[in-house]
């Protein structure tokens, strides 16, 4: 494996901002991670992992460290009775992985076609759309301990899943390398149509039509969503993303009904138990908060922060020199060409004031900052 000195970044952020790493490799195989590791600590310099940097704001001033970006390749299918169990190489792309689960006629994770980036980032964020999460269909991960240089499983319970959040983000899990992913994808499904745009798509089929809902297959899932996705994201031909720059807030249910009158068209999701479990061990550092905010059912309240730009902060449309709040999804920054990273973070930082400003609420960047 090559370890090259010196290597601009920018190109390889779907943001098109990245500095110039002071050595950078590309790894194929565990074997070369390890190699990484040892090179990274015999130079002193942290390892910082990249896959396809669809999710990363990274500093664009030099960037002393190795960075390595994960391509290890592979895709193993084993079949049982009723499932498919799917080996994939951390380094494989998403939605190539998703296309050809569908062309096989699995279920599971149709609903999240269309998402940019690596097989291996996508427990890190437990990547999520249109009423589905990786964390529904992964069954392990195999990851380095860069602490111990040791490789092992860890079960889906152990990677402690949440909304956009996992144990990769956080402190005991960060010294942690994914490199494979395993699925589980079932033969034969229904399709979720929870989320709003897909059960309006597809309204015909719940009034009755019973045999129409066998036409419903994973393709014909996925190619929906991509239409929907189309008219939601910009193109990335044409400017620079990182799709969804926020998280939508969390927030409890006292502070949406004292928001909901004052804003009575605001919408509020309440987290299903599934949702709550480790989001509300973080939310509050207080265990036996924790444990009556578990118990208490609905007590916290998801809202789309888009809504809360639009409505309430009056950002529509929001933009100042080279970034901007993407017109048709506001949750979404734009650089619209020759941003700096320190104008997108202190663009974001005027949304995050506002918003506080505004609602009392603190919002979270769902975007890595790589500084
Ligand atoms: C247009 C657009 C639309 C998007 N839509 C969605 C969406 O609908 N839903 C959603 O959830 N996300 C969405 N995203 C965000 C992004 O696509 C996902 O978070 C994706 O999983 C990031 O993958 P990546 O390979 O590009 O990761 P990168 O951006 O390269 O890395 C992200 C983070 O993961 C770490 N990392 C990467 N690979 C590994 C690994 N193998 N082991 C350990 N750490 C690793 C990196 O160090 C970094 O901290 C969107 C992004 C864009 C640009």
């Amino acid at each position: 494996m090559k370890i090259c000195e010196s290597v601009s970044l920018k190109g390889l952020t779907t943001l098109k901002i990245g500095g110039v790493a002071r050595y950078f490799c590309r790894v194929r195989n565990e074997h070369e991670l390890q190699t990484a590791l040892q090179f990274s600590k015999k130079k002193e310099v942290p390892l910082i992992i990249l896959g396809g940097g669809s999710n990363v704001l990274l500093s664009d001033g030099s960037i002393s460290a190795l960075v390595a970006k994960i391509d290890i390749k592979g895709i193993e299918w084993r079949e049982s009775k009723h499932f498919v169990h799917v080996l994939v190489g951390a380094g494989e792309i998403w939605d190539t992985l998703v296309e050809k689960a569908v062309k096989k006629g699995l279920w599971g994770i149709e609903n999240l076609s269309g998402i940019p980036g690596t097989v291996g980032a996508a427990p890190i964020q437990n990547i999520g759309a249109y009423g589905a999460e990786i964390k529904n269909t992964l069954k392990w991960v195999k990851v380095l301990d860069t602490k111990t240089g040791k490789s092992r499983r860890l079960s889906n319970k152990k990677c402690e899943f949440g909304y956009r959040d996992s144990i990769f983000k956080h402190p005991k899990g960060k010294a942690l390398i994914i490199t494979h992913v395993a699925l589980r994808l079932k033969k034969s499904g229904t399709p979720n149509l929870v989320y709003k745009d897909l059960k309006e798509r597809f309204k015909i089929y719940d009034l009755g039509f019973k045999n129409k809902k066998r036409e419903l297959t994973p393709a014909v899932i996925r190619k929906a969503v991509i239409g929907i996705r189309s008219k939601k994201f910009p193109d990335l031909r044409e400017c620079g993303t990182a799709g969804s720059f926020f998280k939508n807030p969390i927030i409890p249910k006292t502070q949406f009904d004292a928001l909901k009158k004052r804003y009575p068209a605001l919408p509020g999701f309440p987290l299903t138990a599934d949702e709550r479990g480790y989001e509300d061990m973080r939310i509050n550092a207080d265990a036996d908060e924790s444990l009556r905010i578990i118990k208490d059912k609905g007590l916290k309240i998801k809202i789309p922060l888009a809504w809360l730009l639009d409505n309430v902060c009056g950002l529509k449309g929001f933009h100042k020199g080279n970034v901007a709040l993407f017109e048709r999804q506001p949750i979404v920054l734009v650089n619209t060409g020759g941003a700096s990273a320190d104008e997108i973070k202190k663009f974001a930082e005027k949304i995050v004031l506002r918003v506080r400003k505004e609602t009392g609420i603190d919002i979270e960047w769902e975007v890595q900052k790589i500084y």
